[in-house]
């Protein structure tokens, strides 16, 4: 995990522009409060062997000039509670804006490095009139062009220069299991529940706990770290802000972590918001398990929870081998099945085949079932190993790996799912030339 810098500034001078030159990656973070529905993204990157976290908090609702002020304020207090260095980005073609001197007025209070990114400076006359940015009273700019590049490695110097060292948290090895989800699915009634004594307060708001806590953890004879990603109260104002915390919280909770406790609540379902934390979780390649929470409150008949289990084994393709537990923490029911299965599918992720038992399981199949032909060619896979990762990868070797089709990889992986437990487990199979 790195520092969070966010990026600041009007809409249109160039944010994701810069945004997008410097990700490896994007993660999409959609806020869905009060019927508004925007994009704020958030991607990886490194400058230096530094690596950072980025908001682009750019995503703003179209409408008036209001409307637009009161997005920035957002924006601009966004950034100032959560991250840990900001970029303010201006426009040098618009030239120094009413509401840049205003967000101007707001950072220059910021007790965090901020650095003042003049875009869009292309030419030398350009670099001239920068110089009016001086006006904002944050001291030095750095005049760049995101289109090109040109002047992001100074800015980029200047910004891993002022992050500031991260605390290391980690110093156990012990096994990380977030609790993470929506605000009020129950996740911290579920650890304190675990923990038995009322270590935070529990109340019916969204949004009143935040950040995280880890909390050491010992059950079955197995030590682990518990990690709560709703635990502090923040200090913001802005309700849709607090649903942006807690997504975020997860997102960094989910990074750190081995497996991901998933919460929801059951009376609201797999919705958009847990699935963005799913596919976080399925992409980072950490173990999963689903808690389906507040079962006591649904009307139950014969089939409903075969049906609402189907439900969400629809959402969650093609990465259904994923335990889902239905609990009541209200009732005490079920929470240390969750945690049991937890442990269950860690296990289930650390787990390393022998080349020799991978082979003698999965050679008989291939050659049962082997690679269709493509354009006229036979692959033949000759043997396969598990690699030394954290998480389970395998490496299968054969003659023409570039002629292995999608449908025969997913073959391949339901074959080891069936023959081998990986639940809950994500799994990344390579073909490789041998
Ligand atoms: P955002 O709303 O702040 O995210 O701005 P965008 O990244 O969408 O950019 C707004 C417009 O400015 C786009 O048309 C970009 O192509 C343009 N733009 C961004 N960076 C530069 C630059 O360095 N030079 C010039 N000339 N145009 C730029
Ligand atoms: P968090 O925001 O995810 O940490 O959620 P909380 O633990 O604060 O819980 C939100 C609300 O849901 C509180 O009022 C809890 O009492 C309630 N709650 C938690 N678990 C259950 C449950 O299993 N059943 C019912 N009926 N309510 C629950």
């Amino acid at each position: 995990m790195g520092n969070i810098v966010a990026i600041v500034g009007r809409p249109n001078v160039g944010k994701s522009t810069f945004f997008n030159r410097l990700i490896q990656r994007r993660e999409a973070i959609v806020d869905s409060v009060s019927g508004v529905t925007r994009d704020r993204h958030y991607g990886k990157s490194d400058w230096n062997g530094r690596k950072f976290s980025l908001i682009d908090t750019g995503g703003y609702v179209k409408g008036s000039e209001d409307v637009f002020e009161a997005e920035i304020d957002k924006q601009v207090e966004l950034a100032i509670d959560e991250a840990d260095a900001i970029i303010f980005m201006v426009d040098v073609e618009s030239g120094v804006t009413p509401m840049d001197e205003e967000v101007a007025t707001l950072l220059r209070k910021v007790d965090k490095p901020v650095l003042l990114a003049v875009n869009k400076v292309d030419n030398n006359k350009r670099l001239e009139n920068a110089v009016e940015f001086y006006s904002l009273g944050l001291g030095e700019y750095f005049p760049i062009a995101s289109t090109n590049g040109s002047g992001t490695g100074d800015l980029l110097d200047a910004l891993v220069e002022a992050l500031p060292e991260l605390e290391e948290t980690d110093e156990d090895d012990l096994p990380r299991f977030a609790v993470v989800g929506r605000p009020n699915a129950g996740k911290s009634s579920f650890i304190n529940a675990l923990i038995g004594e009322e270590r935070y307060i529990v109340t019916d708001i969204a949004g009143t706990t935040r950040d995280s806590i880890d909390t050491r953890y010992n059950r079955f004879g197995f030590e682990f770290n518990l990690v709560d990603t709703a635990g502090i109260r923040r200090k913001s104002k802005v309700k849709e802000n607090l649903e942006f915390y807690s997504v975020m919280r997860s997102v960094r909770a989910i990074e750190n972590c081995d497996v991901c406790l998933l919460v929801l609540d059951a009376t609201r379902g797999f919705d958009g918001q847990v699935q963005n934390i799913f596919w976080l979780a399925q992409r980072n390649r950490k173990g999963i398990v689903i808690l389906v929470n507040k079962w006591d409150l649904l009307e139950k008949e014969t089939n409903t929870m075969k049906e609402y289990e189907a439900a969400i084994r629809r959402e969650m393709e093609p990465f259904t081998d994923v335990p889902i537990i239905f609990m009541s923490v209200l009732n005490k029911q079920r929470i240390f099945k969750a945690i049991e299965t937890a442990v269950r599918v860690y296990k289930n992720r650390s787990e390393k085949i022998k080349t020799r038992r991978l082979n003698d399981v999965m050679l008989p199949i291939i050659e049962g079932n082997p690679p269709p032909a493509y354009k006229g060619k036979y692959v033949k896979i000759k043997f396969c190993t598990q690699l030394p990762t954290p998480q389970p990868q395998f490496a299968f070797f054969c003659n023409l790996p570039q002629y292995v089709r999608d449908p025969y990889k997913r073959f391949i992986e339901n074959k080891l799912r069936k023959e081998f437990d990986f639940e809950g487990v994500p799994i990344t199979i390579y073909f490789r030339k041998k």
